[in-house]
Formats: C-alpha cells, structure tokens, sequence
C-alpha cells in the first residue's frame, strides 16, 4: 500500500473542525438561493476559502463573514452540519467533533438551545446515513461580553451528554489574551463543563500555560508551544493534548510551511496530539491532505499516524461507549498490537 493508499483507508479523527469554516460550497449555494441569492460555487470559494497570500489571523477570520450570515435558521445549522459530516465520513473519518458558536448564529431569532439542537439533529442524521461517530463542542467567542459566554456555558451545561460534548473558546487571540477569560473558565470547572482552549496560535506561550492551569483537557493548535521544553512536559504531565491543524497554521503564518510543523515534536515530547482541519472549506484542506503533506513534508510515519489515531480516541470529549467502538476501530486496520491494545478494551 502507498501512503496515500494507506491514508485514504485509515480510519481518522477530527476534533477540530468548525461548523462555520467547513460549510461545504454546494451547502451554502442552497441556503443563499433559499435567501433570494445567486452564487456560483467559484464565486463561493473566492468568497470562502483563504487566500494564498493570507496576511493574518484576523484576515483568516474574515473569510467567515458569509458563511456565518449563511448559519442563521435551524435549517441551515442542520444542512450544514449533515453535509460537512457526510463529507467526512466519505474521506474515512470516523469521529468528529464538530465545534461552532450559537452566539453567532443567533440573528434569525435562534435561541442558543434551538441551534444547538439543529446541529445536533444535522449530525445525527449523518451519522445514520454513514455511521460517522459524533459530537458537539460550543465555543465562547473572545470579542463577546463575560456575560454572553457565561450564558452560553451555563446552556452547554444543560446539553451535556444530550448532543454538547465540550466547550472551547475561540475567536481572535492576539486581541483578547487568555488572562482575560479566568472567570469564565473558573465558571466551566464549577459546571463540570470540559473544556479546550483555542491558545498559542498567535505566538503565545503564556496562552497556552494560562489555559492549562485553569483546567483545559485540550489546547486547539498550542503551535507557541515549540521549543519550550518545560511547557511541552507540562502539557506532557497533565496529559494535556494538543489539537493541530497545520494547514490552517500555515495560512494563518504561525509556521512557514509544513516541515516546519512541531506535530513530531509535540509527539517526541510525549504530549498527546490529534490532526484536525480546523476549517474544511475556508482552508481548503481535508484530513487526508493533512496526513499526506505531514508525511511527505514532515516526515510523519505510520506508526506516528496510528499514534495519532489512538490519542485522538483519547483526548476525544466522548463517553466510554462511543471511545471503545474508536478503540475497536483502530485495532480492526491497524492491528493487535495497535497501542490501543493497552486500552483495557
Ligand atoms: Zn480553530
């Protein structure tokens, strides 16, 4: 088998992907036509997809304008989220957390109950049509009021177990450092509301070690991270892994290409890592192109690709039934002595 062979037939996993950022183009040609709008896909991915020459984190961030005035009724959140799970389940991904912002997505008059329940309707129905495992993670937005991501936390925290996963905060990094965010996370600990935390993708370190102490299971992307030892065994000792996403860490500059990915690094350092795509439509990347370049690129193995695999299960934000199916899965193409042997599954 050749790697892309290889890659195309290993089962994946995607803990990080958002809704918005991965609207699929023919998806969001429907709901504009249903607005009275016509789009041609071209125009669409001009309009979605991040330029080459992308200059910052915040230019990234633009490219969600029209998706999110796209994600504004509970059809449009269920179609969206059917579609994008559909999608990829057919490049082999088993297990997705599929993460967005009801705070967004609430100009039609959505409550942030109502969209979150028309994601998790669209996901369902995925799932049934091609058995893709699911899941929800609610992300408070940084730009947003305390309050507001308060509210939302304190709604997740109802949905717990009933579609929502987790929780995440994401949004523009550089502009609202990690500091400002402790009682909103404090709040988290008090529900029991897991989290991870959108850190270290604008370069800094202090994000990523602030998140970690005050409770985040996961780090989204963490690329500041590289070439710091004592962080890298921090995240190491509290089992705190690392969601990467290479593709959308180039386009935003945070790494100059993709041999310069700390993904082995982090591995090395014994920190847990998963590969996402953070963004399916507006990077224009899906899981197997990730796996392809980090291994043509930098120099990822299979056996650090089924690495992945097993502490994606790991870190995933699901209950034990749906993690030994990922486990069962794992064992069944990668074979017995696969690390997920050690489970106890
Ligand atoms: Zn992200």
């Amino acid at each position: 088998m050749t790697d892309i062979e290889f890659i195309q037939k290993m089962p994946k996993i995607d803990l990080h992907c958002h809704l918005d950022g991965s609207l699929p183009l023919p998806t969001a040609k429907r709901i504009l036509k249903d607005l009275g709008e016509e789009w041609d896909e071209e125009r669409l991915f001009e309009e979605m997809g991040v330029p080459d020459d992308c200059p910052s984190l915040a230019a990234y961030l633009a490219c969600f304008d029209l998706p999110i005035r796209c994600l504004q009724t509970a059809d449009a959140l269920e179609m969206c989220a059917r579609d994008m799970a559909v999608k990829a389940a057919e490049e082999n991904i088993v297990y997705l957390e599929a993460r967005f912002a009801p705070s967004t997505q609430l100009l039609g008059g959505l409550s942030v109950r109502e969209a979150i329940e028309a994601v998790d309707r669209g996901l369902k129905k995925a799932e049934r049509e091609t058995g893709i495992m699911t899941g929800i993670i609610v992300c408070a937005m940084r730009h947003l009021p305390e309050e507001t991501n308060l509210a939302m936390f304190r709604q997740a925290r109802e949905m717990l177990g009933a579609g929502v996963s987790a929780c995440d905060l994401a949004g523009d990094e550089a502009s609202f450092p990690m500091h400002g965010f402790r009682n909103l996370f404090e709040e988290a600990i008090r529900l029991g509301l897991p989290f991870t935390v959108h850190a270290g993708e604008c370069g800094s370190r202090a994000n990523i070690r602030e998140a970690i102490d005050l409770g985040a299971l996961r780090i989204g992307h963490g690329t500041a991270a590289s070439g710091d030892p004592a962080l890298l065994e921090l995240a190491a000792d509290r089992g705190v892994g690392f969601e990467q996403c290479p593709t959308s860490n180039v386009q935003t500059k945070i790494i100059s290409d993709f041999s310069g990915s700390p993904v082995r690094e982090f591995m090395q350092a014994g920190v847990p890592v998963s590969i996402g795509t953070d963004n399916r439509t507006v990077s224009r990347v899906d899981l197997t192109e990730e796996f392809s370049k980090l291994s043509a690129f930098a120099g990822l193995t299979r056996e650090e690709a089924e690495k992945i695999y097993f502490d994606s299960v790991s870190m995933a934000f699901a209950g034990d039934g749906v993690k030994e199916r990922l486990f069962r899965k794992g064992r069944d193409f990668f074979g017995p002595s696969a690390p997920g042997r050690e489970s106890g599954l």
